[in-house]
């Protein structure tokens, strides 16, 4: 007789864009002719750049010849010439990786997911509150978590690090022990970025209790201060405490090609692990549960590492970034308290009068056709927050910022 997972059965919460699209759909029934502006998920509209377009054409032609046909390649973590434009691009922030410390995937939401699994079941899960959701689900799924309390909205043992306006949406080290700390910079939904100071402070904490720093850097290519770390291996010691996450998808629209990359330092050490140990478990990992990213597509992204490739991944970064500015200057044109926009793709905003997320989420779409993300799908600190994504076409932004000041107007 089989059974299922229970554990499955505790993310009866359900998760956030079903239930943004089953409200959009509702509010369409029954508005037929409305035109519906997204700024809701966070998901890439502009084309690829040419000479990553180059790199894929070159991949396929690659497969097209016998002599330089590949199939399965001897080790799932990627070809050799994208982990050393890997290794050459991390040296753009003064970071050295060695090639065994990278391993190529299809994107940074299953490495999010899958990466708990080189841990024991017993470790106890940190992570900042709000947050990417993969976090979560996949350590509730892996049965790291209680129940789901409906009144508090978390789950039972999960540690939810809080943040708020008043940490500029930073966490503070966790008061109990934890063992698995995931931190995102810059940060979806918050658009926050940890500075280097904020950073030190968890590798620090981490180091001194054997705990790991699971880092997703997904953004990266979006922060603009200099200053600020794009790596958390910038950081002195993080080597020895954190791993990587990133991906090809939000810096070169690779959202719908999938490409991205873990980093699992050979000097990354937990309780019972000497250096190396995880490393070679997450190869294990991999090589049993994943045959390696596309051939293809590996192509793409080491072109988009190139000079010129990366180049013109600014452009689309730059895009991207005006929608936010363009975003952010006009709601708080008329009266809207918002935070991130500018090292990050995302406008976090304080509802106003306090409504609370979801609420918000009603009323901006019937009063002005514009779909957002609630921000207390990212975690309880996310309540009487919006995210609003500067994804999209300029005109198709600029006609929602136009929709939003027209019924805030004072
Ligand atoms: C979009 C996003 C990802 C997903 O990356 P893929 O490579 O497309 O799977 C990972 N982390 C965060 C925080 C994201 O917003």
């Amino acid at each position: 007789m089989a059974t299922i997972n229970q554990n499955y059965m505790k993310l009866a919460a359900g998760y956030l864009f079903p239930e943004i699209g089953r409200r959009v759909r509702a509010f369409t029934a029954e508005n037929p002719t409305v035109e519906i502006m997204r700024l809701g998920i966070g998901n890439t509209t502009e084309p690829l750049t040419p000479t990553v377009v180059q790199g894929l054409h070159q991949g396929v032609d690659r497969l097209a010849c016998r002599d330089t046909y590949t199939g399965y390649a001897d080790d799932s973590s990627g070809e050799m010439f994208m982990k050393q434009a890997l290794q050459r691009h991390y040296q753009r922030f003064g970071v050295e990786l060695q090639l065994a410390e990278i391993y190529i995937s299809d994107g940074a939401k299953p490495d999010s997911g899958n990466i708990q699994s080189i841990f024991a079941p017993e470790n106890v899960v940190a992570v900042q509150d709000p947050a990417y959701p993969v976090y979560v689900d996949s350590n509730v799924m892996a049965g790291r978590s209680g129940g789901y309390d409906q009144q508090k909205r978390l789950y039972a043992g999960l540690v939810y690090m809080p943040c708020t306006e008043e940490n500029q949406f930073f966490p503070a080290l966790p008061e109990k022990k934890v063992d698995l700390i995931y931190l995102c910079s810059p940060n979806n939904p918050t658009g926050a970025v940890a500075t280097r100071e904020q950073l030190e402070r968890f590798v620090r904490h981490a180091q001194q209790h054997r705990a790991v720093i699971i880092f997703d850097a997904a953004y990266s290519a979006f922060i603009r201060e200099p200053h600020l770390p794009r790596s958390i291996y910038e950081i002195k010691g993080a080597a020895e405490c954190a791993i990587e996450i990133n991906s090809f998808s939000k810096i070169a629209g690779f959202t719908g090609v999938r490409l991205g990359w873990s980093i699992i330092p050979l000097s990354l050490v937990a309780e019972d692990a000497s250096p190396g140990v995880l490393n070679q478990l997450w190869s294990r990992r991999q090589n049993t549960l994943f045959n390696g990213a596309s051939n293809i597509v590996q192509g793409g992204g080491a072109a988009a590492l190139s000079e010129e490739g990366w180049r013109e991944c600014g452009y689309l970064v730059d895009y991207y970034m005006n929608n936010a500015a363009i975003i952010k200057s006009g709601l708080e044109s008329v009266g809207f308290s918002c935070f991130g926009g500018t090292n990050a793709p995302f406008i976090w905003l304080k509802t106003p009068g306090g409504m609370s997320s979801w609420d918000f989420f009603d009323f901006l779409l019937r009063e002005t056709h514009v779909v957002g993300t609630p921000g207390s799908g990212f975690g309880p600190s996310g309540e009487s927050y919006f995210r609003l994504s500067a994804y999209g076409h300029r005109e198709n932004v600029e006609k929602a910022v136009a929709a939003i000041q027209f019924r805030f107007k004072r």
